[in-house]
């Protein structure tokens, strides 16, 4: 867990990119439950930019793929991780939305609320919408510490699809890719997946 000699710690960042005000609960929440999960100092950045081209406007939602390249160039630089929150429906091509997404092993990862929130409860500002986004934002960041998709149902990096599938699943790591985080913080880049 120490970072090596010469080299600065890597931190996590969260950065609100949504187009509503970014609700404070909410994001301290994510930045509590992150923190907790990956036993990281975790802090808040305050850009105001927001990711230009990534609207699609033949499906009416936002490129997360294109969102995490602009993360790489207008966030915190290297080492650290950038989480992006948003309030944009998110794609990639072959699905019709996601939660979320990650550079396996790379530095940028997001999560959105707009698929979160969604029937069959109304849950805006909620403790339900909190946990969903906490579970999902952590999802990806173990992605984005290069950690792939777990069998076990109360891990958090176990597959989820739906809402029901994310409510279902827990919100940390079961004790093999926990052990497999600290592996990969321990040798950044190797091949351990
Ligand atoms: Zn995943
Ligand atoms: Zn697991």
């Amino acid at each position: 867990m120490k970072g090596k000699a010469g080299a600065p710690d890597p931190s996590l960042y969260l950065w609100w990119i949504g187009t509503e005000t970014a609700a404070d609960d909410l994001i301290e929440g994510v930045r509590g439950h992150v923190g907790r999960v990956f036993g990281m100092t975790t802090r808040v950045w305050h850009g105001r930019e927001r990711p230009p081209h990534a609207f699609d406007p033949k499906r009416n939602q936002y490129s997360s793929t294109r969102i995490l390249e602009w993360l790489l160039e207008a966030g915190p630089g290297t080492p650290h991780k950038i989480l992006a929150m948003t309030d944009l429906d998110l794609f990639i091509p072959v699905l019709t939305f996601v939660f979320g997404e990650a550079q396996l092993g790379g530095r940028a990862a997001i999560v959105s609320t707009a698929r979160l929130e969604a029937a069959p409860v109304p849950v805006r500002g909620g403790r339900l919408l909190a946990a969903r986004v906490a579970k999902e934002a952590a999802h990806e960041l173990g992605h984005a510490f290069g950690l792939v998709h777990c069998e076990l149902m109360r891990c958090v990096m176990s597959r989820s699809s739906s809402l029901l599938e994310v409510d279902a699943k827990g919100g940390g790591l079961c004790h093999d890719c926990w052990t497999r985080y600290l592996d990969l913080r321990e040798n950044p880049g190797g091949s351990h997946v």
